[in-house]
């Protein structure tokens, strides 16, 4: 296999920390190319269970060198508390196995700050953010506001940098919220306490991840969030603030040369979203209560009550297109079992009319699902490894999904742990 990213074909947490974890095996070097401490990439394996934030999945792999790529909100402070968890479980983390790119930008201690006092300012229309400081620091980031990774080697320079950005940023938290301001202080024990911390680990990640590839290295690509979440292609503003599809791979990666040739779609047999939005399948109820149960639908991050619904064929074609997946990873098929009749949203009811096409998001909160139901198969397949050895009606159901994405199902898994899947190739 050479180069390959692997992305969430829908509103996120669709399984890809596991299938990153899974596959990591045949590859040399992972890199996380966008987004932040906002998301959780949950891996279970023989070091325990991890809610990765900011950390590759390939993390736990001997010889695999896991990149943050200069697209990524680098939080120091969090970056530093999630490293730590690791290493107490027993992964090394060296400069050899970890390297930050001396591109990526530091999300400031005030991004946190700003972008609680934001979603407080909306009340009733809030984004639903994390409050994990990622949209204003992206804001910032394309502004030029923010400060590079690299910088923290000039010191005195950085102290001037930091010194005129606080200035600027003051001014937005003292008159526009009644925030506290920052004072150099502050910054300067931010320096010292969190960004001295992943110093060791800052080089230049472009520079390596192009001897990789002139080397002939397998890299995988790992995205946070989803199709739908993407900035540009998601249901704005309903999105997070960069883009998560494999197109920016190249770009937030730092191997702007790179090709990808194999996109791997990461698909939940359901649906779930985090946060606000419109979200047309979404299931209310006792029905929904019993789904969210049974696949343990709670934030990584948040804790929060993920909502949930039915597949989303409508919303999964137009994810597949925007990730242009060659292949997809089809999670957590078990936790349907309990299911009598599977229901499945094959349109959507638009203006009186019925459409397979995803709507501009605006038109979203007035699109409600036409579902049909898929017959269940009412046992437990968590122990299952061949698709021949799958019930006949949750073949039927995979094949069903299959044909309506119009893209191989070529993984499905049916538990969390890392040998819990189906390979179909
Ligand atoms: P990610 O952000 O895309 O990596 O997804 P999350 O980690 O937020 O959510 C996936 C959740 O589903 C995690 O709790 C996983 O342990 C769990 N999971 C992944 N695959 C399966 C599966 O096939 N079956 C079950 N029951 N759980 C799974």
């Amino acid at each position: 296999m050479s180069n390959c990213a692997i992305v969430g074909i829908n509103w996120g947490d669709e399984g890809k920390g596991r299938m990153v974890d899974l596959l990591t095996e045949d590859y040399d070097v992972v890199v996380r190319y966008q987004g932040g401490g906002n998301a959780g990439h949950t891996v279970i394996n023989e070091h325990g269970k991890f809610a990765l934030h900011l950390l590759p999945s390939g993390i736990f792999r001997d010889g695999v060198v896991n990149i943050l790529g200069n697209g990524v909100a680098l939080d120091p402070e969090n970056l530093w508390a999630e490293m730590q968890d690791v290493m107490s479980k027993g992964v090394t983390l060296t400069p050899d196995n970890l390297k930050i790119s001396d591109r990526a930008s530091l999300l400031l201690p005030w991004h946190r700050d700003l972008d609680e006092l934001e979603e407080m300012r909306l009340g009733d229309k809030k984004y639903g953010s994390t409050k994990q400081g990622i949209a204003p620091f992206y804001s910032d980031k394309y502004q030029k506001k923010t400060v590079l990774a690299g910088e923290l080697f000039y010191p005195e320079e950085l102290k001037a940098h930091l010194a005129d950005l606080m200035e600027w940023k003051n001014l937005t938290l003292t008159r526009v919220y009644s925030a506290r301001p920052y004072t150099m202080e502050m910054l300067e024990e931010w320096l010292t306490v969190s960004c001295e911390k992943i110093k060791p680990y800052i080089c230049d990640t472009g520079a390596f991840l192009k001897a990789a590839q002139s080397g002939g290295k397998k890299i995988l690509f790992e995205a946070q969030l989803g199709s739908l979440r993407d900035l540009d292609y998601g249901i704005y503003p309903y999105t997070t603030s960069s883009n998560t599809t494999a197109a920016y791979a190249p770009i937030g990666s730092g191997l702007p040369s790179a090709r990808i040739t194999n996109v791997i779609g990461v698909v939940k047999a359901y649906s779930t979203c985090v946060g606000e939005g419109p979200f047309v399948c979404e299931m209310f109820g006792d029905e929904a209560e019993e789904l969210r149960k049974a696949g343990f639908e709670y934030g990584a991050k948040t804790g929060r009550p993920r909502r949930v619904g039915a597949f989303d064929i409508v919303a999964t074609r137009y994810g597949v297109e925007v990730q242009a997946a060659t292949e997809i990873a089809l999670t957590k098929l078990d936790v349907l079992s309990y299911m009598k009749k599977i229901p499945v949203c094959t349109r959507y009811l638009l203006n009186g009319e019925q459409t397979s096409r995803f709507p501009f998001p605006s038109a979203l909160q007035k699109a409600t699902p036409v579902i049909e139901y898929l017959d269940g198969w009412g046992c437990d397949i968590s122990g299952v490894r061949r698709f021949e050895d799958l019930p006949k009606k949750a073949q039927e159901y995979v094949n069903f999904i299959e044909k309506a994405i119009d893209c191989p199902i070529t993984y499905v898994s049916v538990g969390p742990e890392r040998d819990s899947i189906i390979i179909r190739k």
